[in-house]
This record gives C-alpha cells, structure tokens and sequence, in this order.
C-alpha cells in the first residue's frame, strides 16, 4: 500500500448493504485501498474529506437512464445527464439504447462510448439492443463491452418494435450464450393497442385514460410469456421499471422455477399513484403508468426492495421538451420525466426519514442491486478493498424543495415539482475524485464506460474468447 494516497474519507458513518460503521477510508489511484477504523489509517492523503456527522455510501448506481446521445440531444446530452447524475449523488449509470442510431450494433456501442467518455461526469455501463435484425450483432456487441440487453416488447418512445416469436428466442440463446443479461420492457402491446383505441373512441383525454389503457394485466402477461422463454433458453432476464404486486408476484413465480429474474422499480411507482394526476397531470405520465394508490401497488413494491425481491432502484431518466411533455390531451403528453437527479433525496425523505426503510436497505437498491444486475460487481457498488474508489456522501438532515428549475437536465420538467425533501446527497465521488460538493460541481467529466466481469472473464490477455463459440 502506498505511504500516501489520493483521498481520505474521514470521521462519516459507512454505510453498506450489510454494515454501518464508524470508518476512514482511502482512495489511491482510483481504488479503495485501505479500510480503517476512525483515525488509524496512518497514511498521508493529497486531499481529505471530513464527513462528520454524515452517511458514507458505496456509489449509488442508477440502472436505467436515457441520455439521449447520440441523436436526441435536444432532450438531453452526456453532459447535461451526468451533471443532473452527480448532483443526485449517482456515480454510476445504466444508458437504454433508443437513441440515434439505436445501440444495435458494436459500432454504436463504439460511438456511444466515445461521445460518452468525452463529456460524462460519472462512470457508466451500455445496454445493447435486442431487435429483429440485431441477432447476429449480439455477440459482438458482448465482445465491443455491452453489460446487458434491452428488448421493448410494448410500444413506447422510439418505437422500436420487439422481434417475432421465433426470433426472439434465437436472441435470448444467443444472450445466454455471452452469460449476460436481458431486460424487457415488459408491456403486452396487443392489450394496450386495444384499449388505447377503445379510450380514444370514446373521446377520453384526461390523463388517467392512460393509467386505465395499460393495466397490470399488460405488464403480468409479458413477465409470464418472457419468463417462459428465459426457462426455455437458459437466459437471465431482468424486468425494466416494474409498476405492479401483479408483475412481482408473476416473477416469483419464475424464481420458483429456477429462472434467474432481476427487477427494478422507481421513486415515481414507490410513493406517487394515479390519482395524484389529478393535482400534477401529465407530468406523470409514464409507460408503464403509474398505478391507482388505493391498489396498494406502491407499498408492495417498498416491500419488496426492502426484502430483496425487487433488485434495484432505477429512474427510467427520460427527460423530454416542454413542449413535447405539456399538453392538455394526454394522448400527445410525451411519456418520461427525469429523475437521476430526485431519486435518492426522494428515498432518503420518504423511505429512511419516514422510518419506512433502513439506509442499509436503500445501499443494497442503489448499489448493490444494480451492480450485481449488470454484471458490474465488485468493481461497482462495494466499499472494499480493490473495489473503484465511488461514494455518495448523504446528509439525513438536509431539507429541501425540489423545483423543476433548479435541476440540470437539459429538460427538466418533473412530477416532483414542488415536493419537500429531508435527506440529500452532499458529496458524490467518482473513481476517487471528489465531482459534487455541496451544490457545486468541483471535478472533471472523467466518466469511463464499465465492461461486465463476464466479458474479462470470457476474454483472454490476447483479446481472445477463452469459451466455446458454438
Ligand atoms: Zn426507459
């Protein structure tokens, strides 16, 4: 070890999914390198961090952002999204492939990773797209350093139309084949097309027609058929932004039956419900919708990040215009609102601070969940030894208000507008560098693309696949 490092973290509360201590630790070229109690590192430090009377976390991760680059940087760019990350106390991010060009080849995951790695404040892992003509691309995109896939069987931003049947499971045995992941945005288009025409016929535009026209039903009928199809292919799948008790249950039935499912939910499924569109409209509009609050959706879903059921904490980032996001008819109000930025002060005030949930709890949805889902663990989402030197420093006291102005997405505007906070990220350290620090952007946009353990594994010192290519 050296005699002196990068970064000291002294004097905080270390907080992780199975601990909380009193420690001090030490950041050297990017890695933890030394865990110690309060004042015993015995190492000098270029830089040091008095966390006093604060919450040290591993990096929060979020596992579902658009970014919007390259193609649509009118709603957001690498820049704008990883700045809103660090001031949310995020140091890591998951990025969708609907963007312009589509991720559906290894060239554009190439292209995403450069643009991103020229402008983006924190770390961040690429998802590949599984489309009808992606197929042979699959492996290759492994190879180029995707962490997963990402299928959309409903209609939704984009649309980008799921594959056939028979395709499909080609792509799912070909995934199975890299060891990595598939996720599904999991909404039955036939069920949604159909009441969607139903509800315009019969001349509604209020905003809970879109909650009524993609019902718990649409998202539960295509967890069962995907799980099906993972069993019969060997695949693990993931469920993107999971919105109902239906959809959970359906996917602990597949666990039941030895299909390795990962799942996440959102602040906006958690602790907002339909009938708040009465007071916030269509700034709540999302795919899947927000369910009806007297359904008990939300509650279930708290218990299940609680318990582990639900892997992770994601905010399905999606920032859009104003023009595109404001409109009276909720048929042309863009679904997606940002959310990378409120997330973790959002969980801190009603889930820690409500007593509702434990800050240990809250690290294993933010970090470890999210880390082990995409393959990024232990690089990402530990405080250990070797492990990239990530923080996220909380303050449980801090209050606040969140407004649509003071968010630094390009776009920005959100249901949270308006609503008190008590709890919020301070500091965010990246790779040992200190990006946020009390409000203020202090560091340099040196994010780096993560490439899952499965791929270094797979891959031999020459560049070589090690495994059976069969
Ligand atoms: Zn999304």
């Amino acid at each position: 070890m050296p005699q002196s490092v990068d970064l000291i973290v002294k004097n905080g509360t270390v907080v992780t999914s199975d601990a909380t201590i009193a420690a001090d630790l030490a950041i050297s070229d990017g890695r933890f390198v030394a865990i110690a109690a309060p004042g015993q590192l015995g190492l000098a430090a270029a830089e040091e961090f008095d966390a006093t009377g604060l919450h040290v976390l591993p990096g929060v991760i979020d596992g579902h952002v658009h970014f919007r680059e390259p193609g649509l940087e009118y709603k957001e760019d690498w820049r704008t999204g990883s700045t809103a990350a660090v001031f949310g106390g995020v140091t890591t991010v998951v990025e969708m492939p609907n963007t312009k060009p589509k991720t559906d080849s290894p060239e554009n995951v190439e292209l995403k990773r450069r643009l991103a790695e020229e402008k983006s404040y924190v770390d961040f892992g690429i998802i590949g797209l599984l489309v009808q003509d992606s197929v042979p691309a699959l492996r290759p995109m492994a190879d180029a350093g995707v962490v997963g896939f990402k299928c959309f069987l409903g209609e939704t931003i984009g649309n980008i139309p799921a594959p056939d049947d028979g395709m499909m499971i080609d792509g799912l045995r070909e995934i199975a084949a890299t060891g990595l992941r598939i996720g599904f945005h999991a909404e039955n288009n036939e069920i949604m097309q159909h009441l969607i025409r139903q509800m315009k016929e019969a001349g509604r535009t209020d905003p809970l027609a879109h909650v009524d026209s993609r019902p718990p039903l649409a998202e539960v009928e295509s967890i069962q058929r995907m799980g099906l199809y993972a069993r019969h292919t060997g695949t693990k799948m993931h469920i993107f932004h999971l919105s109902s008790r239906d959809g959970l249950d359906m996917i602990e039935e597949w666990r039941a039956r030895g299909v390795d499912i990962t799942c996440e939910t959102g602040a906006h499924y958690v602790f907002k419900k339909a009938e708040d569109m009465a007071t916030v409209g269509v700034r709540l509009r999302m795919n899947p919708p927000i369910r009806y609050g007297a359904d008990g959706h939300g509650d279930y879903l708290l218990e299940g990040l609680k318990d582990g059921r639900v892997s992770m904490i994601a905010t399905d980032h999606s920032p859009h215009t104003a023009e595109e996001k404001l409109n009276d008819d909720i048929w042309k109000a863009i679904s997606g609102f940002p959310g990378v930025e409120t997330s973790v002060a959002y969980f801190l005030t009603h889930g820690v601070n409500a007593g509702r949930m434990t800050l240990q709890q809250l690290v294993r949805a933010t970090s470890d969940g999210p880390a082990r889902t995409w393959d990024m663990w232990p690089q990402k989402g530990a405080i250990r030894i070797g492990s990239d030197g990530d923080l996220t420093i909380v303050d449980l006291n801090k209050e606040g208000v969140i407004r649509d102005d003071d968010l630094h997405s390009k776009n920005h505007v959100t249901p949270f507008d308006g609503d008190r906070t008590k709890g919020a990220p301070v500091a965010t350290i990246v790779r040992g560098q200190i990006v946020m620090r009390e409000g203020e952007l202090v560091g340099q946009a040196a994010g780096r693309m993560v490439r899952p353990r499965t791929t270094l594994l797979r891959t031999a010192p020459t560049g070589e696949p090690v495994t059976s290519r069969s």
